[in-house]
């Protein structure tokens, strides 16, 4: 929400509570209410019914992907903390946070979730890379949190290999799509051969969810609120991938 229609909402808030002060709590006074029109028919009145349509937008009907296998590897763990950026949480609970949210929301897309990990311990690169393999997985999500020197740097990236299939590079693609679509700052597609994405046969991808040397973004990617916008929209893009 942008800051103008944060203040026209805190603006019409704050018009609908001097409304109230003024008129008391039911609104317009009950003097000046119109009366119901006298009930002419001796039939009982209709009772109540139910509406034919629930009130306000429905929640759109999740995409469900049965049968699609997907891992999901928390980046660093145990002995290895990952990036600590400038915040109070290391990468490695971040990226576990952040994972197990996904997992949850493509559970509920009917996907089968395998977690590399799925509490503080520590795995090689190349036993979470086997577990692709092993689960012949449809995809393979590697989740981190970067860093810079620059402390400006901001924003998620989706890194596929240098080599990529195009498997690998429409997964990426439709996660930053996601990105977009739920708000949260990306940088695109990027290309590098972690080893994560090298050592193994499945698509993959692996994505930094935005960067811990940035004050305001680590602040952000600490917080229960964040990790579960940014999951969303790995979620999202990860069912745009299978079920494209
Ligand atoms: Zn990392």
């Amino acid at each position: 929400m942008g800051t103008s229609s944060a203040a026209r909402m805190a603006a019409a808030v704050a018009g609908g509570c001097l409304l109230g002060v003024f008129s008391g709590c039911g609104g317009a006074p009950r003097t000046l209410a119109p009366l119901p029109p006298p009930i002419l028919s001796t039939k009982a009145p209709p009772g109540p019914t139910l509406p034919t349509e629930p009130p306000g937008p429905q929640p759109k009907p999740l995409r469900r992907i049965p049968g699609a296998k997907i891992v999901i590897d928390a980046g660093h763990g145990g002995l290895d903390p990952g990036a600590l950026g400038v915040g109070p949480v290391p990468e490695k609970r971040i990226t576990l946070a952040i994972a197990r949210e996904v997992a949850r929301r493509l559970r509920e897309r009917g996907a089968t979730v395998v977690m590399v990990r799925d509490g503080d311990t520590f795995v090689t690169l190349d036993g979470r890379a086997a577990v692709a393999d092993r689960q012949r997985a449809d995809l393979f999500v590697s989740i981190h949190a970067d860093s810079a020197k620059r402390a400006s740097a901001t924003g998620a990236t989706v890194y596929v290999s240098r080599r990529a299939s195009p498997q690998s590079l429409a997964a990426a693609q439709r996660i930053v799509e996601a990105f977009r679509a739920g708000g949260i700052e990306t940088r695109g597609v990027g290309r590098a051969n972690y080893r994560v994405l090298v050592a193994h046969s499945r698509p993959g991808v692996l994505v930094e969810c935005g960067f811990l040397s940035n004050a305001g973004e680590a602040r952000r990617l600490s917080t229960a609120a964040y990790q579960a916008r940014v999951a969303e929209a790995i979620a999202d893009g990860i069912v745009a991938y299978v079920a494209r």
